[in-house]
C-alpha cells in the first residue's frame, strides 16, 4: 500500500490541497481530509467511463481521434468548450485547437463567474490568498454564496475558523458578515445576516460606498431601507469595514449573475478600493469548478479575453453577448463542437441541448454523464488529479500541481487534444 499525502481534491474552487489518499494494487482504498464531495469524487475518479464511441459503436481511440479531427476540420463554424475541470495544459491545447479552426471558443463562466472576470478588466480587483485570509482577516463578509454547501472546507481552512498568523483565536477573533436573499448553513454561522431583495446589488454596493466616502444619503421617497434592510444596518456594516484590520469579501453567483451581472461586480470591486481608504480589504470570487478559474487565466493569456472569443476572421475577437456559449446555440449558429470537461446535458438550457443533439459532437470526459449517451463521438479521458498530473488555479489565482495516484488504460485529455491539434493543423496544411 502506498500513502499519497498533500493531494489536491480538483472538485471545487478551494483546490484542498491537503488530502491523504492509500493506494493499493492500482486502487484508490481510502481519503482523507476531504469533505464528503471531494471524498467520493476522488474515491471514484476511475469508476464508469464511457465506451469509446463514433455514433454509438464503439470502437478504438485512434478511430474516435481520426473521426473527430475529420468533424473539426470540416465543419465551417465549429465551437469549442467547456475546460472547467480540466487541466491548464489541456486548456491551452483547446485554445490552438479553436485558432487552426477558427472556432467559438467559450468557457463554463461565461454562465457563472465570468461577469466579475470582466469586471475585474474593466476596474481591477483588490484581492488576496486564501493563506492572507485565513492568517489576518478579523472581517469576513460572505455576499451571494453559500460555502457551507458548495464548498464545503471554505469555513473550516480558509475563512471562518481556522487560526492564523495573525488570528490566534481562529473563529471567536473575526466578526462574520452574511448577504444574501435567503437564510443559508452559511448565513446561520454569521454573526450579522443581512436578508436582501433579490436583484439589489448594484444598490446596495453604491450605498455601501456612500456611506463609507460620507456621502450623505438623501431618498426622495423619504425611504429609510436599502434591498429591504434598514439603511441603519447598512451603517453598522460600514463602521466594521472601517474598524476590522483586515477584511476579505467573499462574492459567489448571487453577485454575479444578478441583474446587471459585470456591472455589479465593477460596482463591489469600487467597493473593496474605497474600503482601503480605511483599511486593509480584499475580494475573492468563490469560484465553483475546479479549474474554472484556469480557463479564464489560460484564455487571457492566450486571446486577451477570458471567455466569448471568436476566431473566424483568423484572429481574437470578444463578445459576451454575442459569441459565448448560450447565444451561440440558441442562434443555432455553429456546425461542430468540441466539449471538454464539462456536461452540457447537463448543465445548458434544454434548447441549447436540443440543437446540439443535431449536430456533430466531441465529447472528452472521465465518466458516463448526460452528454455521452448522444454525442457523435466520446473518447474518455484519465480523471485529473488522480491518473493525469497537470496545472489547476485555486479560487485565489493561485496554481497549483496536481499529482498522478493510479494508472488509467486511458489517455489524457492534453494527449488527445495535442494529438487532435497536430493531425488539424496537418490537414489543414496540406
Ligand atoms: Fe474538494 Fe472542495 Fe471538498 Fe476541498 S472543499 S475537499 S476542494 S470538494
Amino acid at each position: 500500500m502506498t500513502t499519497h499525502d498533500n493531494v489536491v481534491c480538483t472538485f471545487c474552487g478551494c483546490l484542498c490541497d491537503d488530502i491523504e489518499v492509500e493506494v493499493r494494487d492500482n486502487t484508490i482504498t481510502a481519503v482523507k481530509k476531504a469533505c464528503a464531495i471531494g471524498k467520493n469524487k476522488i474515491m471514484h475518479a476511475t469508476s464508469d467511463p464511457p465506451p469509446i464511441s463514433v455514433r454509438g459503436v464503439e470502437t478504438s481511440v485512434d478511430e474516435a481521434v481520426e473521426e473527430a479531427v475529420r468533424i473539426m476540420s470540416t465543419a465551417r463554424n465549429p465551437m469549442v468548450y467547456g475546460m472547467s475541470s480540466t487541466t491548464s495544459e489541456a486548456q491551452r491545447e483547446m485554445v490552438e485547437i479553436a485558432e487552426i479552426t477558427g472556432a467559438n471558443l467559450d468557457n463554463c463562466s461565461s454562465y457563472c463567474h465570468g461577469p466579475g472576470v470582466l469586471a475585474r478588466q474593466q476596474v481591477g480587483l483588490v484581492s488576496c490568498s486564501l493563506g492572507e485570509a485565513k492568517n489576518r482577516a478579523d472581517l469576513v463578509i460572505y455576499w451571494g454564496c453559500n460555502p457551507v454547501e458548495a464548498h464545503m472546507r471554505h469555513l473550516s481552512r480558509y475563512s471562518l475558523q481556522p487560526k492564523g498568523l495573525f488570528m490566534p483565536e481562529g473563529r471567536k477573533g473575526r466578526k462574520v458578515v452574511a448577504i444574501d436573499v435567503r437564510p443559508t448553513p452559511t448565513t446561520k454561522r454569521a454573526d450579522v445576516f443581512l436578508q436582501v431583495q433579490p436583484g439589489h446589488t448594484f444598490e446596495i454596493a453604491s450605498v455601501l460606498r456612500a456611506l463609507l466616502n460620507g456621502v450623505e444619503l438623501d431618498f426622495p421617497d423619504g425611504a429609510d431601507s436599502v434591498a429591504g434592510v434598514p439603511v441603519e444596518a447598512w451603517r453598522e456594516v460600514v463602521e466594521m469595514v472601517k474598524k476590522c484590520k483586515y477584511g476579505v469579501l467573499f462574492f459567489g453567483l448571487g453577485v454575479t449573475q444578478c441583474r446587471n451581472t459585470d456591472i455589479n461586480v465593477e460596482q463591489v470591486a469600487r467597493l473593496v478600493q474605497d474600503a482601503n481608504r480605511h483599511t486593509r480589504f480584499s475580494a475573492v470570487a468563490m469560484r465553483g469548478h475546479g479549474n474554472v478559474n484556469g480557463t479564464n487565466q489560460v484564455m487571457s493569456w492566450l486571446t486577451g479575453y477570458p471567455l466569448a472569443v471568436n476566431f473566424s476572421r483568423g484572429f481574437p475577437r470578444h463578445n459576451p453577448g454575442e459569441f459565448s456559449v448560450v447565444p451561440m446555440l440558441a442562434r443555432k449558429e455553429i456546425d461542430a463542437a468540441l466539449i471538454v470537461a464539462t456536461d452540457p446535458g447537463a448543465h445548458l438550457p434544454k434548447d441549447a441541448v436540443d440543437f446540439l443533439k443535431t449536430i456533430p459532437v466531441i465529447h472528452l470526459d472521465p465518466h458516463r454523464n448526460m452528454t455521452t449517451p448522444w454525442a457523435t463521438v466520446v473518447i474518455p479521458v484519465a480523471p485529473v488529479g488522480v491518473a493525469a498530473t497537470g496545472t489547476f488555479y485555486r479560487m485565489d489565482n493561485v496554481p497549483l500541481r496536481l499529482k498522478k495516484l493510479v494508472d488509467s488504460p486511458f489517455p489524457t485529455d492534453e494527449e488527445v487534444l495535442k494529438t487532435m491539434k497536430e493531425k488539424i493543423a496537418y490537414a489543414a496544411n496540406n
